[in-house]
């Protein structure tokens, strides 16, 4: 069992250094599945900020399970990201799917993301594991909460100590009314564990946007430390994970919903 107190990863931002943490506030990431072109994520980036979240996260690397789907837009998306810092002064996170892609990607991730699909990309995990920036490590899809550690001690033991650990969903058998089962039982049992700080990723734990804020609430009440919540300027359009997406309204009303739950934000 774990012993000595709760680590926390501390970021800096343009709008200043936010920490992650046990004994800190919420923090809130949030934003489109994929970045999909320069307004798009520039509005989604302006209203996620105005209603309080902390980082902007979207993909330019997405993990797609057919692979005639869209990919991403890669680089040119990471350039968006880029300006959407630039002007609201939000942290940015964004997946690493592929090593190659590690420095340019580097260069404008605050976070980098490392999906469920690479929890166990063992390469991979050693070679974020030996830079300097933090690392958000989703869960994988099929994996124990003690794959999941190890997979973060991957990270650790190649020198970077600045790891989150995110809950996404597991496979579920009842798919028909969720994408996921969400685990929210992992956040007792991650205390008890480890020192590492807690995210909750209620999107791809249900795959429905209608589940977001009650699921966004209980991770609160169990003592999460932060959440992740895809937000679409406009979810029907959207290129990837529409049905799970809350539109900037409705974002903005979780936020002041979750204001009254629990930790402070
Ligand atoms: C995502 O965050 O958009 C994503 C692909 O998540 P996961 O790796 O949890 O499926
Ligand atoms: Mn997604």
């Amino acid at each position: 069992y774990r012993q000595g107190d709760p680590s926390e990863v501390t970021v800096s931002t343009p709008n200043g250094a936010i920490t992650f943490g046990e004994q800190h506030p919420l923090v809130v990431v949030a934003g489109p599945c994929s970045v999909e072109n320069e307004e798009m994520i520039v509005e989604t980036a302006r209203r996620v900020k105005a209603a309080g979240a902390q980082f902007l996260r979207g993909g330019a690397y997405k993990p797609r399970t057919s692979p005639y789907a869209f990919q991403g837009h890669g680089e040119s998306a990471l350039g968006l990201l880029a300006k959407a810092r630039e002007v609201t002064g939000l942290g940015i996170i964004t997946e690493l799917m592929d090593a190659a892609d590690l420095e340019p990607l580097a260069e404008i991730a605050d976070i980098i993301q490392i999906g469920a699909r690479n929890m166990q990309n063992f390469s991979l995990l050693k070679k974020v594991g030996a830079q300097g920036k933090p690392i958000l490590l989703k869960r994988g899809m099929a994996a124990t909460i003690e794959d999941w550690l190890m997979a973060a001690e991957y990270i650790l033991a190649a020198g970077n100590s600045n790891v989150i650990l995110c809950e996404r969903g597991i496979r579920t058998f009842d798919s028909k009314y969720t994408r996921n089962t969400l685990d929210l039982s992992c956040i007792p049992v991650l205390r008890s564990l480890t020192h590492l700080p807690i995210m909750i990723d209620p999107s791809h734990g249900t795959g429905k946007w209608e589940y977001v804020p009650s699921m966004a609430a209980a991770s609160i009440a169990a003592g999460t430390d932060s959440l992740m919540i895809e937000v679409h300027p406009d979810p029907k359009k959207a290129m990837s994970d529409g049905p799970q997406s809350l539109t900037p309204e409705r974002f903005d009303q979780l936020m002041r919903e979750l204001s009254v739950v629990g930790k402070a934000m």
